[in-house]
C-alpha cells in the first residue's frame, strides 16, 4: 500500500510505502489445500470399509431372506431363513417369516395327509363301489336268468309231458308190430324197428333232461356228506368205452398232501351226472386222442373253504365270446347230435348245493370246467345260522 506524506503545508514531500512478498501465502494455501484433500481421503479410505462392512450387517440377512423366498416359491417349503445373529427389526423380521414359513410347511403336510386319505378313501369307494356294482349285475343277470329259465322251464315240462304220450303210444304200436309179426318176420325190419326203438329211446332220454332242466327240484333225492376223489374215479369207469374208443389218456392229479380236498353235501346221482357231462363234453371236444386232466384240491371261494374239481382237456376250446354262453340252455354247437341242456342243468344243480362252476380256456389249448363246492361243515354251518336268523 501507498501513503502519500505532507508537510504542515500540505505539500507531498514524500511517499510511506509498506508492502510484503505474497507467495508465502500462496504456499501456504496450498499446503492447507492438500491437507485438507489427503485428510478427506485418508478419512474416506478409512471409513468406507467401516460402512461397507455395516451396510453388510443390513444387506446380508435382507438378500438371504430374498433366497428362502426364491426357493420357498420353487416348491422347498424346508427353506428357512435360521438365526440371523441380529436382536433388530431385521433379525426380528426374519425370525418371523421363519416361524410363518413353518406354519405354512406343517399346513401343507396336513392337506397332503387329507388329499392322501381322501385318496384311499375314495380308492377304497371306488373298489366298494365296483364290487356293489358287479354283485348287482349278477343279481340282475341272475333274475333275468331265473325268469328265463322259471318261463322256459314251465313250457319245457308242458312240452315234455305232451311228448311222452305219444312216444309211448309210438313205443307201445312198435312192441305191437313185433309181437304181431312174429320173431322171422320182424327180423326182416329189424334194423328199422331198432332205428325206431333207438330215436324212441333218444327221445325218452331227452324229455327227461328237459323235465329235470324244467324241474330239478323234483329229481334231487338226498344230500350227503360226500368225498370227491372215489366219485370222480367211479365216473372214470362209468365213461370207460367212451375214453378207451378215443385212446384218451386220463391224468389224475388228486392233491392229498397239501390242500386235500373236504368232503361236500350234494346229491352224489347229481354230482355224478355233471361230472359224467364235463367228461364226456371233453372227449368230444377233443375228437380223437387227447389229455383229460382231472384236478381235485380244497380251494377257498369268497372266504368260504371247499373242494375244487377241474376237468380239463386237450380239445378245440370254446370262443372267448362264447364262454358265458355255454350255461345258457340250449346252447349248443353239436347241431342234432346235442341238446344243450347238459351244462345248464350242471350249473343249476351245483348252484343249488350252493357250489360255482364255471368254464376257462386253458393257455395250453382246450377248455376247463371247475366246479367249486363249500366244504361239507361249512355248509351245514351256513345253513343252520340262515335257519337261525
Ligand atoms: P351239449 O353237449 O348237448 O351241446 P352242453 O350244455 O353240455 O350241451 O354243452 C353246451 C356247449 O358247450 C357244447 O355244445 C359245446 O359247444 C360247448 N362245450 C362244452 N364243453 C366243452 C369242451 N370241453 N370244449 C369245448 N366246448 C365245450
Amino acid at each position: 500500500g501507498y501513503l502519500p506524506l505532507t508537510d504542515s503545508y500540505g505539500t507531498r514531500v514524500g511517499m510511506l510505502y509498506v508492502g510484503f512478498l505474497e507467495a508465502p501465502y500462496t504456499a501456504a494455501k496450498k499446503e492447507a489445500y492438500w491437507t485438507i484433500v489427503a485428510v478427506f481421503l485418508a478419512v474416506l479410505a478409512l471409513s468406507a470399509p467401516l460402512f461397507l462392512w455395516l451396510a453388510k450387517g443390513i444387506f446380508s440377512p435382507l438378500e438371504r431372506m430374498s433366497l428362502t423366498m426364491k426357493r420357498v416359491e420353487r416348491g422347498d417349503l424346508t427353506a428357512r431363513n435360521g438365526s440371523t445373529g441380529r436382536q433388530d427389526e431385521i433379525g426380528q423380521v426374519a425370525g418371523h417369516l421363519d416361524s410363518l414359513l413353518d406354519q405354512i410347511q406343517e399346513r401343507d403336510q396336513r392337506l397332503r395327509d387329507w388329499a392322501g386319505e381322501l385318496n384311499q378313501r375314495v380308492d377304497r369307494r371306488t373298489v366298494e363301489l365296483r364290487a356293489a356294482n358287479k354283485k348287482l349285475e349278477e343279481t340282475f343277470q341272475q333274475l333275468v336268468m331265473s325268469e328265463k329259465l322259471a318261463s322256459i322251464g314251465e313250457i319245457t315240462a308242458g312240452v315234455a309231458h305232451e311228448i311222452n304220450n305219444p312216444v309211448a303210444v309210438i313205443q307201445g304200436n312198435v312192441d305191437v308190430i313185433r309181437m304181431t309179426l312174429g320173431p322171422e318176420e320182424a327180423q326182416e325190419v329189424g334194423t328199422e324197428l331198432d332205428l325206431i326203438d333207438n330215436q324212441v329211446m333218444r327221445i325218452g332220454a331227452i324229455v327227461s333232461k328237459l323235465l329235470q332242466f324244467a324241474r330239478p327240484s323234483e329229481f334231487g333225492t338226498f344230500e350227503e356228506s360226500l368225498d370227491l376223489a372215489p366219485l370222480v374215479t367211479d365216473c372214470l369207469v362209468l365213461v370207460d368205452h367212451v375214453i378207451a374208443r378215443q385212446a384218451i389218456q386220463v391224468e389224475k392229479r388228486f392233491d392229498q398232501e397239501t390242500h386235500p380236498a373236504p368232503p361236500v353235501r350234494i346229491d352224489p346221482g347229481e354230482l355224478q351226472q355233471v361230472v359224467i357231462n364235463l367228461i364226456l363234453n371233453a372227449a368230444q371236444a377233443m375228437e380223437g386222442d387227447g389229455t383229460l386232466t382231472l384236478s381235485l384240491q380244497g380251494a377257498d371261494r369268497d372266504d368260504r373253504y371247499g373242494a375244487l374239481l377241474t376237468v380239463a382237456d386237450s380239445g378245440c376250446g370254446i370262443p372267448e365270446d362264447h364262454l358265458a354262453a355255454v350255461f345258457n340252455p340250449f346252447y349248443t354247437t353239436k347241431l342234432g347230435e346235442g341238446t344243450g341242456l347238459g351244462l345248464s342243468i350242471s350249473q343249476t344243480l351245483i348252484q343249488r348245493a350252493g357250489g360255482i362252476i364255471s368254464a376257462r380256456n386253458r393257455k395250453a389249448g382246450g377248455a376247463a370246467f371247475s366246479i367249486w363246492l363249500p366244504a361239507a361243515e361249512a355248509s351245514q354251518d351256513a345253513e343252520t345260522t340262515s335257519a337261525a336268523q
